[in-house]
């Protein structure tokens, strides 16, 4: 029979076997809780509607084209979806997701660029662009404009191309969902790799440049090794946006080019 005393001992000896194999545990799992719990994820339940949202975004696409997509405003793209039965219209948790990653602080999940539209039914005029020839993109008229039209004789652009210029919010916001959809709903790794909704340049003026025929790899630090890198950083009145290390909390992206005529 236990007396008082033993159960009292052995009460306190399990309790401290039981904490140190906490503290074990704990240690073991040093390295994954380093890695990752501080990286924030998206619920189940919003994973489920992004991916919702991910294959309307396709559609309303598909319905506009690719080059009117890339200025379509939000309200232009609620009205499509809840009139033409291709598209469909978008749910409620559809807009719910939206208006969150256009409106929420990124600062959370690592992100420290300036807000670049303040509210999300904020559209871009027509008659402010131009459109680039070829390249399914538009570029802002005024000092964007001018520069990548000095570009044409200060380099030999033969090799040179527009892979991305102006972006509605729209835009954006499919490039941030994709994103966050193939990372698995990890908000943390997306917004180091793309601008939430309301804090692309892309909707102020910023324009991409690429090498022909590079594809993909326009859109890695592999750009920074071409001669048609080099050829650019000479040019006095442009510059990167996002340099290694950038304040904005943004990966490195030799190909972003922020114009200053
Ligand atoms: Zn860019």
């Amino acid at each position: 029979m236990i007396n008082r005393r033993d159960f009292l001992l052995k009460s306190a000896l399990l309790s401290v076997a039981s904490t140190t194999t906490l503290v074990a545990d704990a240690v073991d799992n040093l390295s994954i809780i380093t890695e990752k719990s501080s990286d924030i994820y998206l619920t189940h339940e919003d994973f489920i509607t992004l991916g919702i949202l991910r294959e309307r975004f396709k559609r309303l696409k598909r319905f506009v084209g690719y080059a009117n997509f890339n200025i379509i405003s939000y309200n232009s793209s609620i009205f499509y979806a809840r009139n033409y039965s291709s598209i469909g219209k978008f749910s409620k948790e559809e807009i719910y997701l939206m208006e969150r990653f256009f409106y929420e602080d990124p600062s959370r999940y690592g992100f420290y660029g300036e807000r670049t539209v303040e509210n999300i039914s904020d559209y871009i005029k027509k008659k402010d662009l131009q459109k680039i020839s070829r390249s399914g993109h538009f570029i802002f008229k005024g000092t964007s404009l001018e520069s990548y039209n000095r570009l044409q004789h200060d380099v030999d652009t033969h090799n040179i191309i527009l892979t991305s210029g102006v972006r509605s919010v729209i835009k954006q916001m499919r490039l941030f969902v994709d994103k966050l959809y193939r990372n698995k709903g990890n908000l943390t790794r997306t917004t180091n790799a793309i601008a939430p909704p309301a804090y692309s340049y892309h909707s102020t003026g910023d324009y991409d440049l690429g090498k022909k025929g590079f594809g993909f790899a326009n859109f890695t630090p592999r750009f920074a090794l071409t001669k048609e890198y080099r050829e650019l950083k000479k040019i006095p009145y442009i510059e990167m946006r996002y340099t290694l290390l950038n304040k904005d909390g943004v990966r490195y992206e030799p190909w972003h080019i922020k114009a200053k005529v």
